[in-house]
């Protein structure tokens, strides 16, 4: 039996009733697999069904607030792919009348999509036989084929891509590559893969070598950047002060607290006397009484961000901020917040 038809067959039987596989639609598809490239299957369901609950077609979306896009993604990270998102649904109903392109390459010229959401959009939605290639394939073709490049690499990546173009069936793509998907996640895990459960154990060069352990290889990893944030949660009134952010950063688009980045930790006192802080307090060069002090060390793909939070009750001292807007503090769960500044409101809250 050949690759193909062996995954299928074993995909037939244990494949997960997952929502998205109940559907051919482009944009449910297109939908899904952006949140699943951000995070795993069970949280990504209930982002999945909560999305397209309040955002069912493209012209839903395509009509939504950014504002109210973001709230639906906040938490997942990877702020700039529901900007792009946004903007391509908008896109779809203003240029193409709200209909999908239908080939690989026409899905590839929207902004945002690359090739893995693109081929696993024009596969499953249109059966078009190109292969998908994120992580979990890297891993099974990587040990399938014994390839020892770095999958991280260019070399390795596009060895990867080139073998899963080969394997993937001219008939159902759809299938095939959903099916090489899921036994990445279900038996050929990172660690410990489940050979003895494999359809594909016969014809696996890692296993005969004893290297399914070993395999994949990845290049030395990145060292993290080192941030320290201070944020300011001022309190007047039952109210608090939050802006947008902006720039090339991360968090591009959610709200924040006002805040200084320093280079190194510093104490509060030390910053009195910056710039940054006369710009936030012009009033209040010498101080805002600071009367609770939270600390977190918050982890992204490439950044160890360590963060204080001030509780600054402003009363009789604070009346605006440059460049903040004022909220209710019963508003605030109706802005997207960074995963972090929503910790810290769960933990006073409790
Ligand atoms: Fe992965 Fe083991 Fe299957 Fe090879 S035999 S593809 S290492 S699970």
């Amino acid at each position: 039996m050949d690759i193909s038809s062996a995954l299928q067959d074993w995909y037939a039987i244990h494949n997960r009733d997952l929502p998205w596989r109940k559907t051919d639609s482009p944009y449910l598809i297109w939908i899904s697999e952006v949140i699943l490239q951000q995070t795993r299957v069970v949280q990504g369901t209930d982002y999945y069904l909560r999305f397209t609950e309040r955002f069912p077609g493209v012209e839903d979306l395509a009509a939504a607030p950014a504002d109210e896009v973001m709230l639906f993604w906040q938490g997942l990270g990877y702020y700039s792919r529901a900007v792009n998102m946004h903007e391509t649904a908008k896109y779809i109903v203003r240029e193409l009348n709200g209909v999908f392109p239908t080939t690989y390459a026409g899905l590839l010229g929207l902004k945002g999509v690359g090739k893995y959401t693109a081929a696993a959009v024009a596969s499953i939605a249109y059966r078009e036989p190109v292969a998908v290639v994120d992580g979990n394939v890297l891993r099974v073709i990587a040990r399938l084929e014994g390839i020892e490049l770095p999958v991280d690499s260019a070399a390795g990546r596009n060895a990867c891509e080139r073998i899963a173009q080969v394997l993937i069936s001219r008939k159902r793509p759809d299938i095939h590559n959903q099916a090489v998907m899921e036994l990445g996640a279900l038996v050929c895990l990172p660690r410990k893969p489940l050979c003895h459960k494999c359809p594909l154990a016969a014809s696996c060069v890692a296993l005969k070598n004893g290297k399914a352990d070993i395999l994949p290889v990845k290049r030395p990893k990145k060292k993290s950047r080192i941030r320290y944030f201070h944020y300011f949660f001022i309190t007047v009134d039952e109210h608090t002060w939050i802006r947008k952010r902006s720039g090339r950063d991360i968090w591009h688009t959610l709200f924040e607290f006002p805040m200084i980045e320093t280079d190194a930790p510093v104490e509060l006192q030390d910053m009195v006397s910056t710039p940054e802080w006369s710009t936030l307090f012009p009033n209040h060069p010498v101080g805002v009484g600071v009367s609770g002090t939270c600390h977190y060390k918050h982890l992204l793909t490439h950044q160890t961000l360590n963060a204080s939070f001030y509780h600054v009750d402003g009363v009789g001292r604070i009346e605006s901020i440059p460049g903040y807007i004022r909220v209710k503090l019963t508003d605030l769960d109706n802005y997207a917040l960074p995963r972090l500044l929503v910790r810290f409101l769960e933990d006073i809250r409790e």
